[in-house]
C-alpha cells in the first residue's frame, strides 16, 4: 500500500506524522514543513508541507492533463463506481480516520466516529447513487422537448464538467466538509485541486491514499497543503486555470477570495459563517427544548457552522429556560478544545467582551481547570449569558465557540424580527408545538435552513447554504451536481 503518512516515533523532534501532497497520482513529500500541533494538549503531532507557487501550478496542470485524457467523459457508471470504492475505502479503514480527525481536532472520539466519518462515506455514496437514479443531471441529456417562436426547433441540454475545480475546507468538520464538495465535483467528471485546512490535514491525506487505491485517474484529484492568506490557498483561487472555486470557511476569507476570483470571472460556491438563532416558543416540549438548545448551542464546543449562538425565548419561559440550559452548560464534560491557540484566544476575547457590554455570565466565562495534560490544550467553558441588546457585538459576531445568548422575547413578529436582525443567514431552529405557528414562522425565517423541533438532521438530497454572509448558493444532492456541471443548451432546428 501507498503510505504517505509515514509514522515516526512520537515524541521524537519531527513528531509521529509526516504529511505529503499529492499531486499527478503520487505522493509529494519534502520541501519547506510546519508544524501540526495537538489542540487537546498543545504538544506537536508532526510536518505538514508547505506548498509553494509551484506545487500548486503542477496540482492544476496535472488536474487539467487528467482532463485532457479524457477523465471528464468517463461514462457514469464508472465514476459512479469509483465513487462507491472510494467509500468503501474510507469504510475499511475507518477507525484510522477516526484516529486522525480525533488527534487533528480533539474532538469527542464518538463525534469522529458518529458523525464526521460516516459522513464522509455517504458523501461518496449519496452521490455514486445520485448519478445511477439521474444520470442525466451529470452527464448527459435532459429530456428534450419542442419550442415555439419563429420555427420548430428540438432542444436539449447536455451537462459537462466545470474543468479544474479548487476545493478549500476549513478545520472544523475536516472530512465531511471536504467530501460534501469532492464527492459531487468527481460525479460530475471534474479534476480536482483541494487543499484542506492547515489545522486539520491529516484525514485529507488518508483520502487522497484512498482515492489513489480506489484507482482514479492521475490528476484527476490532487491534494495541496498549506496556509490560506499569501500561499498555498491564495496561490490555487487565485490560479488562472482553475474554472471554479468551491469553499468552506469564513465570511472574511470568503470575501477575499471573490475578489481574486473577480479577476478571472471564475464562479464560486461559498458555505460561510453564521450566528445562528433559536426561537423557543412556551408552548415547545421544555425538556426537548432545553436539550435541543444545549447540543445546537455547545456540540463540538461551538464550533460547527451550524451551532446556535443567540436564543430567543417567549417570555413567560424565560427565567426557568435560562436556569435549566446554564445547569446544564455548567455539567458538562468531556467536550473538546478550541482547535488552536489563537482560536481559544478570540473566543476568550469575546467571553471578556460580552462582560464589558453588560452581559450577565449564567455559566462559563473562563478556561477550565482539569488538573492534568488538558490544561496545556485550548478548552474553554461552555458558556451561556443574558442581558445584551441586539446591538452587542457579543449578539451579532460569530464567535465560533461554546457559547449562546439568551434573550426574551414576547410576540411571534418580534421573534421572527430578532432573529433576522443579524449580517449572517445559515441556520435556524423553532422549538413549538404548535404545528401551524412552525409553518408559518419557518419561511420568515431569513436562513437556507430552518429546523424545527430538532437540529442538524440532515437529508444529503435537501439544500444547504445560507443567505446574507452565510454564502452563496447552495450545495447537496443535485444542488451541488448543478454547480458542478455547466448545462449547454443544444438548439436544433427542423
Ligand atoms: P477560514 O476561512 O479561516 O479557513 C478556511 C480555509 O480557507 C482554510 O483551508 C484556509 O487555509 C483557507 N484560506 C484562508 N485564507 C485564504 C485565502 N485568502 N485564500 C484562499 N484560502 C484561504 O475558516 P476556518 O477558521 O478554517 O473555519 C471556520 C469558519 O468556517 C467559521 O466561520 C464557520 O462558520 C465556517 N464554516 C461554515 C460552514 C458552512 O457550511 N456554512 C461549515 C463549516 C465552517
Amino acid at each position: 500500500m501507498m503510505c504517505l503518512s509515514e509514522n515516526v516515533e512520537k515524541g521524537s523532534q519531527m513528531g509521529r506524522r509526516v504529511l505529503a501532497h499529492y499531486v499527478a497520482g503520487t505522493f509529494r513529500p519534502g520541501g519547506d514543513t510546519f508544524p501540526l500541533i495537538d489542540p487537546a494538549d498543545g504538544s506537536v503531532a508532526g510536518r505538514v508541507p508547505e506548498a509553494t507557487r509551484e506545487i500548486v501550478d503542477e496540482a492544476v496542470r496535472a488536474a487539467r492533463g487528467a482532463l485532457d485524457a479524457g477523465w471528464g467523459a468517463t461514462g457514469a457508471e464508472e465514476r459512479a463506481a469509483l465513487l462507491r470504492r472510494i467509500a468503501d475505502g474510507i469504510q475499511a479503514r475507518f477507525e484510522e480516520f477516526v484516529d486522525a480527525e480525533v488527534a487533528d481536532t480533539g474532538k469527542p472520539r464518538e463525534l469522529a466516529a458518529t458523525v464526521d466519518i460516516p459522513r464522509a462515506v455517504g458523501n461518496f455514496r449519496a452521490y455514486a447513487d445520485l448519478l445511477y437514479a439521474r444520470p442525466e443531471r451529470a452527464y448527459t441529456t435532459r429530456i428534450p422537448g419542442w419550442s415555439a417562436g419563429t420555427g420548430q426547433a428540438l432542444n436539449y441540454t447536455v451537462r459537462r464538467p466545470l474543468g479544474v475545480v479548487a476545493i478549500i475546507s476549513p478545520w472544523n468538520l475536516p472530512l465531511l466538509l471536504l467530501t460534501w464538495k469532492v464527492a459531487p465535483a468527481l460525479a460530475s467528471g471534474n479534476a480536482v485541486v483541494a487543499k484542506p485546512s492547515e489545522e486539520t490535514p491529516s484525514t485529507a491525506t488518508l483520502l487522497a491514499e484512498v482515492i489513489h487505491e480506489a484507482g482514479l485517474p492521475a490528476g484527476a484529484f490532487n491534494l495541496v497543503h498549506g496556509h490560506g492568506a499569501d500561499a498555498a490557498g491564495a496561490f490555487l483561487t487565485g490560479h488562472p486555470g482553475v474554472d471554479a472555486i468551491a469553499f468552506t470557511g469564513e465570511s472574511a476569507t470568503g470575501a477575499a477570495i471573490m475578489r481574486s476570483a473577480a479577476e478571472h470571472v471564475t464562479p464560486v460556491s461559498f458555505e460561510l459563517g453564521g450566528k445562528n438563532p433559536a426561537l423557543v416558543f412556551a408552548d415547545a416540549d421544555f425538556e426537548a427544548a432545553v436539550d435541543g438548545t444545549v447540543r445546537s448551542s455547545f456540540t463540538h464546543s461551538g464550533q460547527i457552522c451550524l451551532c446556535t449562538e443567540r436564543v430567543y425565548v417567549e417570555r413567560p419561559i424565560f427565567e426557568e429556560f435560562v436556569a435549566a440550559v446554564g445547569e446544564r452548560a455548567r455539567k458538562l464534560d468531556g467536550y473538546g478544545p478550541m482547535i488552536s491557540a489563537e482560536h481559544r484566544d478570540k473566543v476568550l476575547s469575546y467571553y471578556r467582551l460580552a462582560v464589558e457590554e453588560g452581559a450577565t455570565v449564567v455559566a462559563g466565562g473562563g478556561v477550565p481547570v482539569f488538573g492534568d495534560d488538558r490544561d496545556s490544550g485550548f478548552h474553554v467553558e461552555p458558556t451561556v449569558i443574558t442581558g445584551l441588546p441586539p446591538t452587542a457585538r457579543t449578539v451579532r459576531e460569530e464567535v465560533f465557540g461554546p457559547i449562546c445568548h439568551i434573550a426574551p422575547f414576547d410576540t411571534e413578529d418580534e421573534a421572527v424580527r430578532l432573529a433576522n436582525d443579524s449580517p449572517y443567514g445559515l441556520a435556524a431552529t423553532v422549538w413549538t408545538r404548535d404545528l401551524s405557528r412552525a409553518h408559518r414562522v419557518a419561511p420568515k425565517i431569513e436562513t437556507g435552513i430552518v429546523w424545527v423541533n430538532c437540529w442538524n438532521l440532515r437529508d444529503l438530497r435537501t439544500p444547504f447554504g445560507g443567505v446574507k454572509a452565510s454564502g452563496i448558493g447552495r450545495e447537496g444532492g443535485e444542488y451541488s451536481l448543478d454547480f458542478f456541471s455547466e448545462p449547454v443548451n443544444v438548439c436544433i432546428q427542423i
